[in-house]
Protein backbone atom coordinates (compact mmCIF):
# COMPACT_ATOMS: atom_id res chain seq x y z
CA UNK A 1 0.00 0.00 0.00
CA UNK A 2 2.50 2.50 0.89
CA UNK A 3 4.46 1.09 -2.78
CA UNK A 4 1.25 2.16 -4.45
CA UNK A 5 0.99 5.58 -2.89
CA UNK A 6 4.05 6.76 -4.13
CA UNK A 7 4.57 10.65 -3.68
CA UNK A 8 1.21 10.92 -2.09
CA UNK A 9 2.29 9.78 1.52
CA UNK A 10 2.77 12.44 4.12
CA UNK A 11 3.55 10.15 6.87
CA UNK A 12 2.91 7.16 8.59
CA UNK A 13 3.40 5.45 12.02
CA UNK A 14 4.79 2.70 13.19
CA UNK A 15 3.30 -0.59 13.42
CA UNK A 16 1.15 -1.73 16.59
CA UNK A 17 -0.14 -4.80 18.09
CA UNK A 18 -3.10 -4.96 19.98
CA UNK A 19 -5.25 -7.64 21.48
CA UNK A 20 -8.41 -8.25 19.25
CA UNK A 21 -11.90 -6.96 19.73
CA UNK A 22 -14.73 -8.87 19.84
CA UNK A 23 -13.89 -12.50 19.13
CA UNK A 24 -11.40 -12.79 22.12
CA UNK A 25 -10.31 -16.41 20.67
CA UNK A 26 -8.02 -14.99 17.72
CA UNK A 27 -4.71 -13.65 16.78
CA UNK A 28 -3.07 -9.80 17.66
CA UNK A 29 -4.36 -7.19 15.63
CA UNK A 30 -1.67 -5.65 13.60
CA UNK A 31 -2.67 -0.90 13.29
CA UNK A 32 -0.93 1.36 11.48
CA UNK A 33 -2.28 4.80 10.27
CA UNK A 34 -0.76 6.58 7.39
CA UNK A 35 -1.01 10.25 6.17
CA UNK A 36 -1.92 10.61 2.95
CA UNK A 37 -2.84 13.66 0.54
CA UNK A 38 -3.86 13.90 -3.46
CA UNK A 39 -5.34 17.86 -3.88
CA UNK A 40 -7.02 15.96 -7.43
CA UNK A 41 -8.29 12.83 -5.31
CA UNK A 42 -11.76 13.79 -3.34
CA UNK A 43 -13.11 11.11 -0.69
CA UNK A 44 -14.40 8.82 -2.76
CA UNK A 45 -11.68 7.90 -4.72
CA UNK A 46 -9.68 7.34 -1.74
CA UNK A 47 -12.41 4.87 -0.39
CA UNK A 48 -11.57 3.80 -4.18
CA UNK A 49 -8.39 3.23 -3.41
CA UNK A 50 -8.31 1.56 0.04
CA UNK A 51 -10.68 -0.71 -1.22
CA UNK A 52 -8.50 -1.67 -4.27
CA UNK A 53 -5.68 -2.19 -1.47
CA UNK A 54 -8.04 -4.58 0.56
CA UNK A 55 -8.54 -6.94 -2.87
CA UNK A 56 -4.91 -6.98 -3.62
CA UNK A 57 -4.40 -8.50 -0.42
CA UNK A 58 -7.27 -11.15 -0.94
CA UNK A 59 -8.89 -10.04 2.06
CA UNK A 60 -11.12 -13.05 3.27
CA UNK A 61 -13.23 -12.59 6.44
CA UNK A 62 -15.04 -15.57 7.73
CA UNK A 63 -17.56 -13.59 10.44
CA UNK A 64 -18.14 -10.31 11.90
CA UNK A 65 -15.37 -9.04 13.80
CA UNK A 66 -13.38 -12.19 13.02
CA UNK A 67 -9.92 -12.22 11.13
CA UNK A 68 -8.69 -10.27 8.22
CA UNK A 69 -6.01 -10.23 6.27
CA UNK A 70 -6.46 -6.11 5.59
CA UNK A 71 -9.01 -3.80 6.69
CA UNK A 72 -7.86 -0.84 5.46
CA UNK A 73 -10.82 2.63 7.35
CA UNK A 74 -10.42 6.09 6.42
CA UNK A 75 -10.02 7.92 9.51
CA UNK A 76 -10.47 11.68 8.42
CA UNK A 77 -10.74 13.09 5.29
CA UNK A 78 -10.03 16.93 4.98
CA UNK A 79 -10.44 19.14 1.77
CA UNK A 80 -8.48 22.53 1.66
CA UNK A 81 -7.56 21.85 5.65
CA UNK A 82 -11.61 20.87 6.68
CA UNK A 83 -12.37 17.90 8.29
CA UNK A 84 -15.11 16.40 6.48
CA UNK A 85 -18.20 15.06 7.98
CA UNK A 86 -20.47 12.63 6.71
CA UNK A 87 -22.75 9.93 8.03
CA UNK A 88 -23.35 8.26 4.54
CA UNK A 89 -22.54 4.80 5.58
CA UNK A 90 -20.81 4.26 2.15
CA UNK A 91 -18.12 6.30 4.04
CA UNK A 92 -18.37 7.63 7.37
CA UNK A 93 -16.79 10.65 8.24
CA UNK A 94 -14.29 10.90 10.53
CA UNK A 95 -14.76 7.07 11.22
CA UNK A 96 -17.28 6.61 13.77
CA UNK A 97 -15.73 5.31 16.49
CA UNK A 98 -11.85 6.29 15.75
CA UNK A 99 -12.14 8.57 18.81
CA UNK A 100 -12.55 5.68 21.10
CA UNK A 101 -9.81 3.48 19.80
CA UNK A 102 -6.20 3.56 20.97
CA UNK A 103 -5.41 0.84 18.35
CA UNK A 104 -6.21 4.36 15.84
CA UNK A 105 -5.07 6.97 18.05
CA UNK A 106 -1.58 6.00 19.26
CA UNK A 107 -0.52 5.55 15.92
CA UNK A 108 -2.18 8.19 13.87
CA UNK A 109 -0.58 10.81 17.15
CA UNK A 110 2.83 9.17 16.31
CA UNK A 111 2.05 9.84 12.30
CA UNK A 112 0.54 13.49 12.58
CA UNK A 113 1.01 15.20 16.48
CA UNK A 114 -0.56 17.94 15.62
CA UNK A 115 -3.83 16.33 14.18
CA UNK A 116 -7.60 17.27 16.21
CA UNK A 117 -10.51 14.75 15.14
CA UNK A 118 -13.97 16.47 16.16
CA UNK A 119 -11.65 19.37 17.13
CA UNK A 120 -10.20 17.92 20.03
CA UNK A 121 -6.35 17.28 19.88
CA UNK A 122 -5.68 13.35 19.36
CA UNK A 123 -3.39 13.23 23.38
CA UNK A 124 -6.72 14.70 24.75
CA UNK A 125 -8.57 11.89 23.12
CA UNK A 126 -6.43 8.98 24.32
CA UNK A 127 -6.62 10.71 28.11
CA UNK A 128 -10.22 9.88 28.22
CA UNK A 129 -9.51 6.44 27.89
CA UNK A 130 -8.98 4.11 30.14
CA UNK A 131 -5.45 3.76 31.07
CA UNK A 132 -5.28 -0.11 30.20
CA UNK A 133 -6.24 0.50 26.41
CA UNK A 134 -3.50 2.89 25.76
CA UNK A 135 -1.03 0.74 27.41
CA UNK A 136 -2.99 -2.76 25.19
CA UNK A 137 -1.58 -0.79 21.95
CA UNK A 138 2.26 -1.63 21.73
CA UNK A 139 4.77 -0.66 19.18
CA UNK A 140 5.93 -3.62 17.53
CA UNK A 141 8.51 -1.74 14.19
CA UNK A 142 8.73 0.42 11.67
CA UNK A 143 6.05 0.34 8.73
CA UNK A 144 9.28 -0.15 6.42
CA UNK A 145 10.66 -3.34 8.04
CA UNK A 146 7.15 -4.19 8.21
CA UNK A 147 6.85 -3.96 4.37
CA UNK A 148 9.95 -5.44 2.81
P1 LIG B 1 -15.32 -2.40 9.20
O1 LIG B 1 -14.12 -1.65 8.69
O2 LIG B 1 -16.37 -1.51 9.79
O3 LIG B 1 -14.96 -3.51 10.12
P2 LIG B 1 -15.64 -3.22 6.45
O4 LIG B 1 -14.18 -2.98 6.27
O5 LIG B 1 -16.16 -4.53 5.95
O6 LIG B 1 -16.05 -3.08 7.97
O7 LIG B 1 -16.39 -2.02 5.75
C1 LIG B 1 -17.65 -2.16 5.18
C2 LIG B 1 -18.06 -0.87 4.45
O8 LIG B 1 -17.80 0.26 5.25
C3 LIG B 1 -17.35 -0.56 3.15
O9 LIG B 1 -18.06 -1.11 2.07
C4 LIG B 1 -17.34 0.99 3.09
O10 LIG B 1 -18.13 1.50 2.04
C5 LIG B 1 -17.95 1.38 4.41
N1 LIG B 1 -17.33 2.52 5.08
C6 LIG B 1 -18.04 3.49 5.73
N2 LIG B 1 -17.24 4.41 6.25
C7 LIG B 1 -15.95 4.04 5.94
C8 LIG B 1 -14.67 4.60 6.22
N3 LIG B 1 -14.55 5.74 6.92
N4 LIG B 1 -13.57 3.96 5.75
C9 LIG B 1 -13.70 2.82 5.04
N5 LIG B 1 -14.89 2.22 4.74
C10 LIG B 1 -16.01 2.83 5.19
MG1 LIG C 1 -13.09 -1.43 6.94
Amino acid sequence: MAESLGSRMVSRSSVYVTAPWGHTDQEDFYNAIIVAEDPSWDRWAWLDFVQRCERNAERVRQRHWGPRTLDVDIVSCSDAGEQLTSSDPNLTLPHPRAHQRAFVLVPWLEAEPAATLLGVPLSEHLDALPEGERAGVRRLCDQTEWFV
